[in-house]
């Protein structure tokens, strides 16, 4: 009897020893999920109720425009934005001074004046130089890639070089707009003119960045629409040899000042831990600057408003960043990066929201193979709205800079089906914003920032 107990109490101890090993597991591996499940809920909850993203992404943009760096429409919206969040509440709201690259477009025209006479839709590409006053007048010559225009090199000299190229990848196709103009002027070309870089248009132009090679002569540069383009393509097979003049007045002016715009909720246990995340104020001066990038910006902020209004606050700090000039420049980033060069190690992660404004998938993550494990714990999380992807390599235009110095980053995923029909276009206004779309954003950023910024550990950077 005696060793009966024993044995029982001995069978029971280990029991219990067992058992606090297993609830000690637990609550370390313990999922983020059932940690944070709570406020997930809530979070999703209380951003899908709420239409002020919506509000503020229309007022914002139906009020001050697109927002080119160097422009008035840029400073006026930040001023807008800065009162705003002042009202929200948050612990802290600043600016930080940031020097910006100024093109201006002016006014431009396209004419078709042979095999028959029609204006056509153009956008000169941000940072071409211009035509002179009369324009830059000369027969069309198409190619479908630079080996194409090294193949019929002797055809170019005199000729405006039309690069027809269809739209695969967004990263592949544009180096015809970035690099197409100096490939085109090493060749003799004394313009050229690329196809849209999108999948399916409806006479839409999409402007850009572009750059000019040091040693090669600056000749005028802009886009058509994917129509056009495919019409002088067709010109040229039938032998018509259609002819052009373009008229450009995009000029530099000296550079600006601007600001990135900064609101906080302050840690309550490790302040100086950082969880940056944000998207780029300015945009292109073309249609409202809607999805890129005025919806990455406001689902961040109202991503904050959620949080404070929920009366939440984490261990660490929140920090909503909007970078100024992430188009033509990228000034916004690489001041951030400087100016807070000493508070570096201390961002446990940066994300950024510039893929469009649609439904939501998940994130990419850029750091290290134990840093994914945990990206990937946090965007399980987002299983609640359908959006917990994972994806390996990633971050954003604006966070660059920091990410370089090892801070891990994640970007916003979006179904982006859509995305290049507007991108860069007059078309990119507020009508083509889905508002619950835009609340999943908020929703999506406010959880993973929240509970980044809480979570017991940091993400590796190792
Ligand atoms: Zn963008």
């Amino acid at each position: 009897m005696k060793r009966t107990i024993q044995i029982s109490i001995i069978a029971l101890l280990a029991i219990i020893g067992t058992s606090f090993g297993f609830l000690k597991k637990t609550t370390e591996e313990s999922s983020l999920r059932d940690q944070y499940s709570d406020i997930t809920s809530k979070i999703v909850v209380r951003a899908l109720q709420d239409s002020n993203a919506y509000q503020r992404l229309s007022i914002m943009c139906d009020t001050y425009g697109p927002r080119l760096s160097g422009s008035k429409n840029l400073e006026q919206a930040i001023d807008w934005i800065v009162a705003t969040m002042k009202k929200d509440g948050f612990d802290t709201v600043y600016t930080e001074p940031v020097k910006v690259p100024h093109w201006v477009r002016g006014n431009e025209s396209l004419t078709l004046n042979s095999p028959y006479q029609k204006n056509m839709s153009v956008l000169g590409l941000g940072g071409t130089v211009a035509t002179e006053a009369s324009g830059v007048s000369g027969e069309i010559i198409t190619v479908k890639s630079f080996d194409e225009l090294t193949k019929r090199s002797k055809e170019v000299k005199g000729k405006i070089v039309l690069f027809n190229v269809p739209f695969t990848k967004y990263g592949e196709t544009v180096r015809y707009r970035v690099n197409g103009a100096s490939e085109a002027a090493k060749h003799g070309a004394i313009a050229s003119l690329v196809r849209s870089v999108g999948p399916a248009s409806m006479y839409t132009p999409h402007t850009g960045g572009m750059k000019y090679a040091d040693d090669v002569k600056k000749i005028p540069h802009a886009a058509i629409s994917l129509e056009d383009a495919e019409m002088l393509s067709r010109q040229c097979g039938l032998g018509l040899k259609p002819t052009v003049t373009l008229k450009l007045e995009g000029k530099f002016l000296p550079d600006a000042n601007s600001r990135n715009v900064i609101a906080e909720i302050r840690g309550s246990e490790k302040p100086e831990e950082i969880v940056v995340f944000g998207g780029h104020i300015d945009s292109w001066d073309v249609g409202q600057g809607a999805m890129d990038d005025g919806g990455g910006c406001i689902a961040a902020w109202e991503a904050l408003r959620v949080i404070k209004q929920l009366g939440l606050r984490p261990k660490r700090t929140l920090r909503v960043c909007l970078w100024t000039n992430e188009e033509n420049g990228l000034m916004g980033g690489k001041t951030y990066a400087k100016l807070h060069a000493k508070e570096i190690p201390n961002h446990v992660l940066a994300v950024e929201s510039d893929a469009g404004t649609f439904k939501p998938r998940g994130y990419d993550f850029g750091g290290s193979a134990k840093g994914l494990e945990m990206a990937r714990e946090l965007c399980s999380l987002l299983g609640i709205i359908d959006a917990s992807s994972c994806e390996e390599g990633g971050g954003g235009a604006d966070i660059g800079p920091i990410m370089e110095q090892g801070v891990p980053g994640m970007g916003l995923i979006v179904d982006d089906s859509k995305y290049f029909n507007y991108h860069h276009t007059h078309a990119d206004m507020v009508d083509k914003i889905d508002p619950r779309e835009l609340a999943f954003c908020t929703a999506s950023m406010a959880i993973l920032t929240f509970v980044a910024a809480d979570m017991p550990k940091r993400i590796p950077r190792k």
